[in-house]
């Protein structure tokens, strides 16, 4: 299925998560993607948390200073259908709270989802802002009050709508040897780029956040014009919480 996937030694089977730090310990490969990433396993602990109990697994990379995490639950490697969200960090979101964005819902969301299954996975990106870094943006945001939309402010930065990218997520799901994913997303295009780098995607599972008054602007931009599938619950101050407002990803979609 894949052209990109590396020869890499990551997928060498052992018997616990914490075994995988010896494996990893002169890890090396020719990477993954465009710009041959390649990441190794430092440290595997126990992380209790309000969703529930995981391990956190720390991952390092060979081309900037940033290190991965996963959250574990339950028993992944070698395992199939593997439930597993892939969340890109957004500090203004996950820590501040932000109502910008429905990060932080998101992150939540899936955890509690994830830890109440028998086995789940939550891949943590350190890819802020659609991975144009936090400055960039707040820059977005400061350009967004001067009234153009999320996908327009990132273009009159220089920056496509979306500059996240995979490779680091697909060498993550290979070191922790997971066969194969049933991923929590509303993006289809996240899923295409999985499977061009080699993760076998079983399924989908949906993963849609109630948008508050502030960012379902943002969300509904997301799914019109950046292809995400919503079915988006009708927010206002009456009891119509429940009706659900479609709308249509893919009309004005940009990559
Ligand atoms: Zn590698
Ligand atoms: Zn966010």
């Amino acid at each position: 299925m894949s052209t990109t996937t590396p020869d890499c030694g990551s997928s060498k089977h052992v018997a616990s998560l914490e075994a995988l730090v010896e494996r990893d310990k002169d890890h090396d490969c020719k990477g993954y993607g465009a710009h041959n990433v390649c990441v190794r396993i430092e440290a595997v602990a126990q992380l209790p948390t309000r969703f529930g109990s995981f391990k956190i697994v720390g991952f390092s990379n060979n081309r900037d200073g940033k290190d991965h995490l996963a959250l574990v639950h339950g028993d992944i490697m070698g395992q199939i259908d593997v439930p597993t969200r892939l969340h890109s960090e957004c500090l203004t979101g996950d820590v501040m709270g932000s109502l910008r964005c429905d990060c932080r819902e998101q992150l939540e969301s899936a955890l509690e989802k994830l830890a109440a299954g028998e086995r789940g996975l939550l891949l943590y990106m350190r890819q802020e802002g659609r991975g144009i870094g936090l400055m960039n943006k707040l820059r977005a945001y400061a350009l967004q009050e001067q009234g153009l939309d999320t996908v327009d402010a990132n273009i009159a930065l220089g920056f496509r709508d979306d500059e996240r990218e995979y490779s680091v997520a697909a060498h993550m799901l290979s070191s922790l040897n997971v066969q194969s994913i049933q991923l929590l997303t509303n993006n289809p295009n996240k899923i295409a780029q999985l499977q061009q780098l080699g993760v076998n995607v079983s399924g989908r599972i949906e993963h849609v956040m109630k948008p508050n008054e502030i960012n379902r602007h943002y969300l509904e931009t997301k799914a019109a014009r950046s292809g995400h599938l919503m079915t988006f619950m009708k927010m206002s101050p009456e009891a119509e919480q429940n009706d659900s407002v479609v709308v249509r990803p893919g009309s004005g979609t940009r990559t």
